[in-house]
């Protein structure tokens, strides 16, 4: 019986009521002992001054009968109040203990694997009148929707870094088979290749790295004030040569007024580097990449501008996915792996700003901007 009632919420809801009641009738019956001789006695001494004397021998009588009513309707209180009892905790376990028997269940669910697994919320969520319980439910399925968004990328993402690597490394296994073979002239052009395939894969496992510590948000951001110019000045004197060498024009412009932002200016220039080496990367020679900055409320915005490529509009909303390339062949040929967008977003909303694209289509240029906010 003790275990019974260690195990079950409504056993404890149950008795509780019933010590409860118990202690009343006690409280009851005790006073009563008390009180009601004395009442009694006061009573019938001014009922014998009245009648002269001819109540004494009925006292006794009509003190015993009075006695048992009294026990025997708190006898009868203590039965109705038990039943009540039994009703009560019965309908308030049933909407206590029930919800939260469902929530057990789900989440022993959820351990075994199935994040699919949701609990009803009792009462209206829209009318804002939930007590704790169905809050509790509502947490309990919000963290189930995050626990379900998790796996869901980390198997996407499982299958994306597999997919990456099976390609150069294919092309690794077959350069090498065919000079296993005597197929491939062992000379430095198939050495260069193997080569080329290698410090790709590096280049996209570094990447990956990077990409799972921003994701996981494991470094440390130290904004301080930094100059937009000085930021621009740091791209353009890191990329400058690039552009030189393959023929497109780098412009910028940041007015000399604009106000100081407050960055972690690695980070920032980290995002500016890699927009700015994307426009380099797919704007054809002849082209032109402009990098500008310009006040907007709270907020500066920096913008990188190119006559290049282009983009679809039915890739545009995706450019900023893991993994994803417009034109694969040549993304990869670039060495791009689809993750440079990803890590500039993360990196640009832990500042609080946000980072957009746009494009009128393909060959009609892109612009990539993003706000940071002023110091
Ligand atoms: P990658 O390393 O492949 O360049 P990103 O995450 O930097 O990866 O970019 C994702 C994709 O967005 C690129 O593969 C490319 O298709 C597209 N993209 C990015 N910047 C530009 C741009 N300036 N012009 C056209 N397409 C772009």
């Amino acid at each position: 019986m003790v275990k019974l009632i260690r195990r079950h919420l409504s056993w404890k809801l149950f008795l509780s009521y019933l010590i409860v009641i118990l202690v009343g009738i006690l409280v009851l019956a005790s006073a009563a002992e008390f009180a009601v001789p004395t009442a009694f006695d006061r009573h019938m001494s001014a009922m014998a001054q009245m009648m002269g004397g001819q109540m004494m021998g009925m006292g006794m009588d009509l003190y015993t009968n009075f006695r048992s009513a009294v026990t025997e309707a708190l006898a009868l209180a203590g039965i109705a109040a038990s039943l009540a009892a039994v009703v009560v905790s019965l309908f308030v376990s049933r909407r206590v203990v029930l919800p939260v028997q469902e929530m057990m269940a789900a989440s022993q669910r959820i351990a075994d694997g199935h994040y699919d697994e949701r609990v009803g919320v009792p009462g209206d969520a829209a009318t804002d009148e939930l007590d704790e319980l169905s809050r509790l439910a509502l947490s309990f399925n919000q963290m189930t929707d995050r626990l379900e968004q998790t796996e869901a990328r980390r198997l996407e993402l499982i299958g994306n870094v597999a997919h990456e690597l099976r390609t150069p490394l294919s092309t690794i296994k077959g350069y090498m088979e065919g000079l296993i073979d005597g197929v491939l002239p062992a000379e430095a052009t198939t050495f260069q290749q193997v080569y080329r395939e290698a410090d790709r894969l590096e280049h996209l496992v570094h990447d990956l790295q990077e990409l799972s510590r921003v994701e996981a948000r494991e470094y440390e951001l130290n904004p301080m004030p930094a100059a937009p110019a000085r930021l621009v000045e740091a791209v353009v004197d890191r990329l400058g040569r690039q552009f030189d060498e393959k023929g497109v024009a780098l412009q910028t412009d940041v007015p000399r007024d604009l106000p100081s932002v407050r960055v972690d200016a690695d980070r920032i220039g980290q995002v500016l580097l890699n927009l700015v080496g994307n426009a380099l990367q797919y704007t054809p020679s002849g082209g032109r990449v402009f990098l500008h900055a310009r006040p907007e409320g709270d907020w500066v915005r920096f913008s990188v501008q190119d006559t290049g490529v282009g983009i679809s509009p039915q890739h545009l909303p995706h450019v900023f996915e893991r993994f994803y390339r417009v034109d694969k062949s040549r993304s990869r040929a670039g060495g791009g792996s689809g993750i440079g967008l990803t890590i500039a977003r993360h990196l640009v909303e832990s500042h609080g700003g946000q980072i957009e694209a746009a494009s009128d289509g393909p060959d009609r240029g892109s612009t990539f901007s993003f706000t940071v906010p002023v110091a």
